[in-house]
């Protein structure tokens, strides 16, 4: 490959000029007057304005509706295999803090947080997982692996590029080795110096697991004293360890996934943890939920971590009746005294409106909740400043009164 010179040139409409001003990154196809010089594939092209005014360099993807991400907005830095290198490099050298905590599972490359729009790569023990999800990081995917490869020479380098949104950039779906050897089914991943966190690299969830709730789990482990614990969504159970931990009396875990139930059965034993306090249920957790409150159940803590609800603008509506209706049984399951921790991590639902959601939510429960902290994704999941959409894991400690 050779280094465009980024000789295509995408105009776009007067009227849609202001978020790249402001150093958003996503030019969407509407935005788009003209596009000349015929840009394949990824390929870096420069910005204008109506006026042929520079605005920034991207990277095209002819197909998405997104049509152009951009990376660099000085018209003296193109987009170069030494961008990227050095992109990596510097993200890397943000996630130190993280390490030094006791993580080995971390967030290396944190697509628009990094400024690398597209590229996933988390590493896990001896292993980097990279999920590629635009064009213009497939473009540059053999400098991605090499500066990765450089990083930690030590490391397999496995790649997850199976995501949905790989369709709509025309990208087929790939995962398989890379470079090194290929991930037993299960390991098991240090989090905080203290948990050790069941990981399926080939064929669990995302890269594998979900780092982004790392402060959470402290938080919980935290709440977890002596505390009868009900953790929906578990996934592979990383709240339920991490509460064992804090010394719970009883943990509750519901997912619909067998595949991740079994996987944290696992953590359990190989955290040396008492598996005669914990439960995995294979239910519907808007089932179980319901089941429990016409039971009369109560938990000292209830967490619910739900997948994404709102994959779109058009389902928003529907997203939010989802989350109040989990939430409004969640703040009913929780003794007084207990706390509530609810999460969501749709990009669109941002935080003052999940605040209002889980408002609404204690309104119809009649419950008395108090907000007494917010919860975040850990640092590792880089939020850009001017893309606020990459800040999209939220959520809030609520204590029941
Ligand atoms: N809390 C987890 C991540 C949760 S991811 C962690 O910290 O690692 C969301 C999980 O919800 C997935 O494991 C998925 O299998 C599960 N899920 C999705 N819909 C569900 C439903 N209706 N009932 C139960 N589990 C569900």
């Amino acid at each position: 490959m050779t280094d465009s010179s980024s000789k295509a040139v995408v105009k776009l409409n007067a009227d849609r000029q202001k978020s790249l001003l402001r150093h958003h990154p996503w030019v969407f196809s509407k935005a788009i007057q003209s596009v000349t010089g015929d840009p394949k594939n990824g390929e870096p092209v420069t910005i204008v304005d109506d006026k042929e005014n520079f605005l920034a360099y991207g990277l095209y993807s002819p197909r998405s509706q997104i049509r152009v991400r951009a990376l660099s907005f000085d018209e003296n830095t193109k987009i170069s295999e030494e961008l990227i290198h050095d992109r990596i490099v510097q993200a890397n050298q943000l996630r130190a803090r993280v390490f030094a905590r006791g993580n080995d599972g971390v967030r290396l490359v944190s697509s628009e947080g990094d400024l690398l729009p597209g590229l996933i790569a988390d590493k896990y023990n001896e292993y980097i997982v990279i999920s590629i999800s635009s064009c213009g990081m497939e473009y540059y995917k053999d400098v991605i692996v090499s500066t990765l490869h450089e990083l930690y020479p030590e490391c397999s380098i496995y790649e997850r590029s199976d995501t949905k949104s790989r369709t709509k950039e025309g990208l087929e779906e790939h995962k398989g080795v890379i470079l090194g050897k290929e991930p037993e089914d299960t390991i098991y991943v240090k989090e905080e110096g203290q948990v050790y966190i069941p990981v399926d690299i080939k064929n669990g969830h995302k890269t594998g697991a979900y780092l982004d709730q790392r402060l959470s789990r402290i938080k919980v482990g935290s709440l977890s004293k002596n505390a009868s614990v009900l953790n929906c969504f578990s996934y592979t159970g990383g709240f339920g360890l991490w509460a064992l931990k804090g010394g719970a009396s009883k943990i509750e875990n519901v997912d619909v996934s067998e595949h991740a139930l079994n996987a944290a059965k696992t953590g359990v034993a190989f955290n040396h943890l008492d598996p005669g306090r914990c439960k995995f249920l294979k239910k519907d957790v808007f089932a179980y939920l319901r089941e429990q409150v016409e039971k009369g159940t109560k938990y000292d803590l209830v967490v619910l971590d739900p997948p994404k609800f709102a994959e779109s603008a058009a389902n928003l509506k529907k997203a939010c009746r989802g989350y109040q209706d989990i939430n409004r049984l969640g703040l009913m399951l929780v003794k007084k005294g207990g706390h509530l921790l609810t999460f969501s991590c749709s990009g669109l639902v941002d935080p003052a409106l999940f605040q209002k959601i889980v408002a609404d939510a204690a309104l119809d429960a009649k419950v008395d909740g108090r907000v007494v902290g917010t919860l975040r994704q850990d640092e590792d999941h880089v939020v850009s400043l001017p893309c606020p959409e990459t800040f999209y894991l939220k959520g809030l400690d609520i204590a029941v009164m």
